[in-house]
């Protein structure tokens, strides 16, 4: 790939839906669709413009070491990463969810042992309960959290929770709320300084947009 072309990193699905108009204010449209290509660079309209087609976890670390000049991703994804070598420039207000604790409805935790977390946001999870003062064991897992309080596997949860639909039909109810999370904009670092006019002209464009939605 060319070394002046700018390469943005998103994750397909919900993420690059709710960023393309983003990319459209800023006169970046793609050629490629996601959903149905199997590329993993797209084209855009513009020669100097490619889009990188991640897992929504890996996004971060592509921009961390400037494979990709800025990228898409959600704040639970950030801060499990913890932002080294990125700017967090731009809260874009799409994919906006929460992060919580959940356990089983009517069930306190217990106060006699460690609690027991399940959780893919290992990082964040043991900042919430460091914050607390509470010692926690925190087992890692990659997907279908609410079943780990339902098999005895852990006696709570850190996900996201958008609906809450997820935890109501597996018998979840929300306990404590961590943060919101919404998608943000991130910049690799040296990109910032090396390609800083275009940089900063695309965030502007995009801005543009937060704003008229927030109105
Ligand atoms: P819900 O049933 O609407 O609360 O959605 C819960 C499930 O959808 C969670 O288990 C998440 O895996 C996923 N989810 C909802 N919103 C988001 C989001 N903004 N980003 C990533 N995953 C999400």
């Amino acid at each position: 790939m060319k070394q002046d072309n700018l390469i943005i990193a998103l994750s397909k699905g919900r993420i690059y839906k709710e960023t393309r108009p983003f990319l459209e204010a800023a006169g970046i449209i793609p050629v490629d669709d996601p959903e149905t290509s199997r590329k993993l660079i797209l084209d855009t309209n513009r020669d100097d413009v490619k889009l990188l087609i991640l897992r929504a976890t890996d996004v971060p670390t592509y921009v961390q070491y400037g494979a990709a000049d800025l990228g898409v991703t959600g704040k639970d994804v950030l801060c499990e990463h913890g932002g080294e070598g990125l700017y967090e420039l731009l809260d874009l207000g799409i994919a906006r969810c929460r992060l919580m604790v959940a356990g089983r409805v009517g069930e306190p935790l217990p106060e006699a042992r460690r609690v027991r977390v399940a959780t893919k946001f290992v990082r964040s999870a043991r900042d919430h309960f460091a914050r607390k003062g509470q010692q926690v064991e925190v087992i890692k897992l990659y997907g279908s959290m609410e079943l780990a309080p339902l098999v005895g596997l852990a006696d709570c949860i850190v996900d996201v929770v958008d609906t809450g639909n997820t935890l109501k039909a597996n018998g979840l109810a929300p306990l404590e709320h961590i943060a919101d999370i919404s998608s943000r904009i991130v910049v690799n670092k040296a990109a910032m300084k090396m390609k800083h006019e275009r940089v900063t002209r695309l965030l502007e464009e995009m801005k543009k947009v937060v704003t008229e939605r927030q109105q």
